[in-house]
């Protein structure tokens, strides 16, 4: 972040950070830099972060200037999400504002991080953020200091809105349409995870639909976006952030290792596809429970269920591939690569993903040999049960090195930070998955706390969307 960017909030002096006189010196602090720069009506002080454009306003209403502001998008944690029309090129945008002092220094460093992050990255699913304008609130008892009260953050417009909403409405995809979306999906996360970024909180409600269409098949292509980068984590060489032992994320989307709280890699952004490709295919989380402790029971076991009809007419080469994303061991789960190369994405016969775990292998291809949809592939290209588990074995070792690594980094985490916060202790079965849950997600505990110190420019508020069926509290293998 630039100086007098909300980074120097929580760096500069964070022992002021508790209450806002406190948090007044802090800024006032960084924006006597800020005061050296020449009188302008907005100043471009270090303006170029990466590739994004951040801009220090001088006053307040200069954004106005350039776009004309529209309909509200949406209320999210931070702020009020806008859609605005930039007045030179007519391009929209969608603008997200962020009071920084009503949201809290915590709450700043979820922005803090989520914008830092969305700096960095650049791919055709994952949300653009194209420029941000901050404007500075003048401290008047001492001219010079003034911090940075208001950011704007304009991103591309997602005018189809969240994926969650059209799953409500569809009640379910087909597996052509959920292919589609999970192949953008795959895509996105295979390049944040060759970033060493995690995103640690996939959902359908962090993924936004840029647009669609219908094609002759009458079936729904959705160009998605990844966002909501604010519990995203990006790991630097041998050196962890410090955060692959919080438990953080959103109870139904978290995977085993997360829950409890064992060192963990990106792995866990690998189960949160499949209970996202799950949820897709048919409308209901494939782990569900009434209450906090009986759901992570369920995800902990991991056992899957595809007795519902609507599973009759999905491919054994899509269930496969949910068993190979919901692996209880993250070792043997599949990686984000291996689902982008998997038979069921590409379409060729011979996939180069193999299953992982060698001796659930041979227990599936012995008890049901016919169901098994790599074994099919394997007649097909006369592979060999001998060289089937050779190419296991050597997978398994390749992953095995991988993990070692990625543990060795993420054991420096403080030991502090392994710990589960939540003051939400029920996960209601008929929420799960309400925009208004975003609270039942878990958060690092000072950031959690001071969220809800600050509930003013939360969601909270925000009326609570159906989820995507109801009945699925009716499903009895799921309930306890
Ligand atoms: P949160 O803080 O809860 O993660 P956001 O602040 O990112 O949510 O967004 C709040 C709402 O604004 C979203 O639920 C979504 O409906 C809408 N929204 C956010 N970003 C965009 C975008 N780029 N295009 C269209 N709508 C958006």
């Amino acid at each position: 972040m630039a100086d007098g960017g909300m980074g120097n909030e929580s760096t500069k002096c964070p022992a002021y950070s508790s209450t806002s006189q406190k948090k007044l010196l802090c800024f006032s602090r960084t924006i006597n830099v800020e005061r050296k720069a020449p009188h302008r009506q907005w100043s471009r002080s270090s303006i170029m972060e990466g590739k994004v454009p951040h801009i220090r306003m001088e006053n307040g209403s200069a954004i106005e200037e350039f776009y004309t502001f529209g309909r509200v998008l949406g209320q999210g944690s931070f702020g009020m999400v806008i859609e605005a029309t930039h007045k030179e090129t007519g391009t929209k945008w969608a603008i997200k504002k962020v009071n920084k002092e009503k949201a809290g220094s915590s709450a700043v460093k979820l922005l803090e991080r989520e914008v830092n992050i969305l700096k960095s990255v650049k791919h055709e699913h994952i949300i653009h953020l194209e420029k941000i304008f901050e404007s500075p609130k003048v401290n008047l008892l001492h001219f010079e200091s003034c911090y940075y009260k208001k950011m704007y953050l304009v991103m591309e417009l997602c005018e189809d809105g969240e994926l969650k909403a059209i799953l409500d409405r569809k009640g379910h995809f087909s597996e052509n349409e959920t292919r589609w979306i999970i192949q953008s999906l795959a895509s996105a996360i295979a390049y944040l995870h060759n970033k060493d970024i995690v995103h640690r909180d996939l959902k359908l409600e962090n993924i936004m639909v840029k647009s669609s269409f219908i094609d002759g098949n009458n079936e729904m292509n959705l160009n998605i976006k990844v966002t909501d980068f604010g519990l995203a984590v990006k790991k630097h060489g041998s050196r962890s952030e410090g955060m692959m032992q919080t438990t953080c994320g959103t109870p139904i989307y978290m995977a085993p290792e997360v829950i409890n709280a064992h060192d963990y890699s990106q792995q866990c952004d690998i189960w949160s596809i499949g209970v996202i490709m799950y949820l897709l295919l048919c409308g209901e989380p494939p782990f569900l429970a009434n209450s906090e402790e009986k759901l992570f029971e369920l995800i902990r076991k991991g056992e899957l269920h595809f007795e519902d009809p609507v599973w009759d007419s999905i491919s054994d080469c899509a269930k496969s591939v949910l068993r190979q994303l919901l692996k209880i061991d993250p070792a043997h789960r599949i990686t984000a690569k291996e689902l982008l190369d998997s038979q069921w994405l590409t379409g060729n016969k011979v996939s180069s993903v193999r299953p992982t775990n060698v001796l659930e292998m041979m227990k599936e291809w012995k008890n049901n040999p016919e169901s098994d949809e790599e074994n099919k592939t394997d007649e097909k290209t006369n592979w060999s049960f001998q060289e089937k588990l050779k190419s296991n074995q050597f997978r398994k070792k390749s992953h095995d090195v991988h993990n070692t690594s990625l543990e060795k980094e993420e054991k420096q985490s403080t030991a502090d930070e392994k710990k589960i916060v939540t003051t939400n202790k029920k996960a209601n079965a008929d929420n799960w998955g309400s925009s208004s849950s975003k609270y039942s997600k878990f958060l690092p505990a000072e950031l959690k706390e001071e969220l809800e110190k600050n509930p003013g420019t939360s969601s909270q508020g925000v009326a609570t969307k159906p989820p995507a069926k109801s009945t699925s509290l009716s499903r009895g293998k799921k309930k306890p």
